[in-house]
């Protein structure tokens, strides 16, 4: 058999040749939708790559990105890999300290900004002052601003370096294990840590996504991007949807239900990916207008646990939900759910169930949960252990992390504990230093959501330990309601019986306008409990 080397060049290049028509559509800052193709995006990609070399990057560089989704962040998806060097994908959302660090430890030689992040990018440059050589604006000349930036810093347009340029003759071809993107976890817990994905791992994963049993995207899907492409490569989506020639949607910084909804009717889309917040907004928004998705029939929801009363709500508007989970450490996906032939036994309740846990193994990747001593515990959906992973996908060591090398067997501890239940589906219960144990046992947070958001004032809920006297811990819950409504506490309370042991029901119900939620979306649990239970679980 050839042997030919799985490059991130690859897929663009057979989207420019087998889909040249194939389209991205984003939104610009100022609201403006802009149209291009996958021919288009190739050829522009390749001439940036001549821009890249001669503002001096090499392979091996780390070059960073801090932008919305859009086809000029695609463009340098693929000319920043394409020519051997490592997209350092920023999180705008983070502290401007964290951000600083990442730029300090990835040693970012030049940083692609939307303008809207500018002041960002100004306000932490004059600590980047021993690499940073420039900022590029991705913006049209006329578009350009000032910024004040250090001595030693240009400050470039996109478009007119691009004009400027001429065109790469072709991809060049390396060895498929180099790194291809960098992505910092949010940090919620100290530093971020750095994630180098290669162009091989990220094509295995792509590939496997778009399996008629995962994800399966075809060229005849118009797919919204809502998961940024500022964290965890958006999913894989950026790879998955030229790898077909499946349109992709871009909604930029417009996030907002208004804007989400009428891009997702207007562009036709039928399946749409993100966080659970995203897709809690528009179900609220919907119930609120009474308006409707024209075209949405899919939409794949990780990062979170979604609830399941969302995932009933969702099929009540004609949308099926595939809920995954992955972390930054695995590129992200690993798990996600689609039917097995047992599923087909089902009554729709027992499906629903089923549904709202995060989904069985992709090939490619394997899962356990293990005891304490590190035995696996049996799938019987009851037994809860540790959750480790390994794979194709998962990093082996934290980038510069010294001593962060998995062992020789390279299962990696995810901090995640759950159950697998007898057909490998697996079930989160919480992040290990989410759990609320009360006398001796384990209760879910996530299981106390799921129930709280089914009560029909609350839009959304979170379930902290608080410290007790007699039990050690007790479950706390904090909801917000639903715009218009007003949830009594007791009332709320009251929701749970008959739904969950006794013993597990929340003692207080706490109604709040609104939950902490952290740079990738996630309720900020340690927020909560500086907030309401006092200092933080160390
Ligand atoms: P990140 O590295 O930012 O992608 O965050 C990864 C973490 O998000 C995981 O370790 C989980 O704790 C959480 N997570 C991801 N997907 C889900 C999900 N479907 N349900 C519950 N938690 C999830």
């Amino acid at each position: 058999m050839q042997r030919r080397e799985l490059l991130i060049s690859s897929i663009i290049v057979h989207a420019a040749r087998h889909h040249g028509d194939g389209e991205v559509v984003s939104r610009r800052e100022d609201g403006r939708i802009v149209r291009t193709t996958y021919a288009a995006i190739e050829r522009r990609a390749r001439r940036l790559v001549g821009v890249l070399r001669a503002l001096g990057v090499k392979p091996g560089d780390r070059v960073a990105t801090l932008a919305m989704n859009s086809d000029r962040h695609l463009e340098l998806y693929y000319a920043i890999s394409g020519m051997g060097a490592a997209c350092n994908t920023v999180n705008p959302r983070l502290s401007p300290d964290d951000i600083a660090y990442i730029a300090a430890h990835a040693e970012d030689g030049l940083f692609f900004v939307d303008p809207c992040f500018l002041p960002l990018i100004a306000a932490i440059a004059p600590n980047l002052s021993d690499f940073l050589r420039a900022v590029v604006v991705l913006a049209e000349r006329g578009e350009m601003k000032p910024c004040a930036l250090p001595p030693g810093v240009a400050l470039h347009c996109y478009e007119t370096l691009l004009a400027e340029a001429s065109d790469e003759p072709e991809w060049p071809s390396f060895d498929e294990n180099t790194a291809s993107a960098l992505c910092y976890t949010s940090g919620t817990t100290g530093r971020p840590k750095g994630v180098l994905y290669s162009h091989r791992s990220t094509l295995l994963h792509a590939m496997t996504l778009n399996f008629a049993d995962t994800l399966g995207l075809r060229a005849t899907d118009r797919v919204v991007a809502v998961v940024p492409m500022f964290h965890v490569n958006a999913w894989g989506l950026p790879y998955m949807a030229p790898m077909v020639g499946a349109a992709l949607l871009m909604p930029g910084r417009h996030l907002d239900a208004v804007n989400l909804l009428g891009l997702m009717n207007a562009e036709r889309a039928n399946l749409s990916v993100g966080v659970p917040t995203v897709f809690l907004g528009l179900i609220d928004h919907l119930r609120r207008t009474g308006e409707k998705f024209e075209t949405l029939k899919r939409i794949l929801v990780g990062g979170a646990a979604f609830p399941r009363a969302l995932i009933a709500e969702y099929g009540k508007f004609g949308v099926s939900v595939s809920h995954g989970w992955g972390m930054t450490e695995s590129s992200p996906v690993v798990t996600l759910y689609a039917p097995k032939p047992a599923t087909a036994q089902l009554d729709a309740e027992a499906l629903l169930d089923l549904q709202a846990k995060q989904g069985r193994v992709l090939y490619g990747v394997d899962v356990r949960a293990e005891n304490e001593s590190g035995a696996e515990v049996p799938w019987d959906g009851k037994t809860q252990g540790n959750l480790v992973f390994r794979g194709h996908w998962v990093a082996s060591a934290y980038f510069r992390q010294p001593g962060s090398q998995v062992g020789e067997e390279g299962w990696f501890p995810t901090g995640d504990v759950g159950v697998i239940d007898e057909q490998g589906f697996v079930q989160l219960t919480d992040r290990t230093k989410d759990l609320i144990k009360s006398g001796g046992e384990w209760i879910s947070s996530i299981a106390l959501e799921n129930i709280a958001v089914g009560h029909p004032q609350v839009a959304e809920a979170a379930a902290v330990a608080t410290p007790d006297e007699k039990w050690g811990e007790r479950p706390l819950l904090i909801v917000v309601p639903r715009t218009g409504c007003a949830p009594e506490p007791e009332d709320v309370r009251k929701f749970f019986e008959g739904k969950t042991p006794n013993w597990s029901i929340p003692d207080r119900v706490i109604v709040a306008e609104e939950l902490p939620h952290g740079a990738t979306g996630k309720i900020l649990k340690s927020k909560l409990r500086e907030l309401y239970t006092g200092p933080q679980k160390p």
